[in-house]
């Protein structure tokens, strides 16, 4: 018998599998990130044993509770910080996380590279671009993403890609296709874009990397 969690894995991959060669792309080019915050490890380990290794949550005290356990379990689990950092959050971060998404300031960027240095971890860091230049959305202003990346780079942060949350309720693409432009435009490889409503358009447009929850998981409580 197939059980639920493996049917929705198998599920998403499919439909990223086949937004992926609509455009010409190949499969293994799309991580699909299993966004498991606010889910119990009872929830995420059935996912696990499914297969699926990358994960994402969006506070590092949660995840401090519940991933060194389930890491014992898989050690080869891959996770991924999605949400806001506070600087004084960055040691934890770079301790447990194997990628941060949410770097969107130059101190941010200072304290990380302060914590790689003494913990001789290196995650990977996508930029979190506020593409629809929103007042209360977290990342950095269109605008200032070149000096961002100058700051990241002049901190050899290790700088893999941008990352982005459309606005809600309008359509995605347009967003999507300007941050897959910047990406381009600063030689960065990374899109980490697209959510449970909207991966599919993401992938055809080229993200890298997709964070689904919901659609996996069942809606948080
Ligand atoms: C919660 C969250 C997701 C997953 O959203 P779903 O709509 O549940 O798929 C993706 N990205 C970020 C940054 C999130 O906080």
């Amino acid at each position: 018998m197939i059980g639920a969690a493996e049917e929705r894995l198998g599920e998403i991959r499919s439909r990223i599998d086949k937004a992926a060669r609509l455009a010409q792309r190949k499969p293994g080019e799309v991580t699909l990130i299993a966004v498991s915050k606010t889910h119990v490890p009872e929830a995420i380990r059935p996912l696990l044993v499914a297969g699926q290794r990358v994960f994402g949550e969006n506070r590092v005290q949660e995840a401090e509770a519940k991933w060194p356990a389930l890491k014992a379990e898989f050690p080869d689990a891959v996770l991924h910080l999605i949400g806001q950092l506070q600087s004084n959050k960055a040691e934890e971060a770079v301790d447990l996380f194997d990628a941060i998404h949410g770097v969107d300031r130059p101190s941010l960027v200072t304290a990380l590279s302060k914590a790689m240095e003494k913990s001789g971890r290196r995650p990977d860091c996508f930029l979190q671009v506020n593409i629809g230049d929103e007042p209360q959305k977290g990342g950095c202003a269109v605008a200032e993403l070149p000096a961002l990346i100058e700051a990241a780079r002049t901190a050899d942060l290790p700088v893999v890609g941008l990352m982005c949350i459309p606005p809600a309720d309008v359509e995605p693409a347009p967003y999507f296709a300007l941050l897959a432009e910047l990406a381009r435009r600063n030689a960065l490889a990374g899109l980490s874009m697209g959510m449970s409503g909207d991966f599919e358009t993401a992938v055809t447009i080229g993200a890298t990397h997709v964070r689904v929850g919901t659609a996996l998981f069942g809606a948080r409580a």
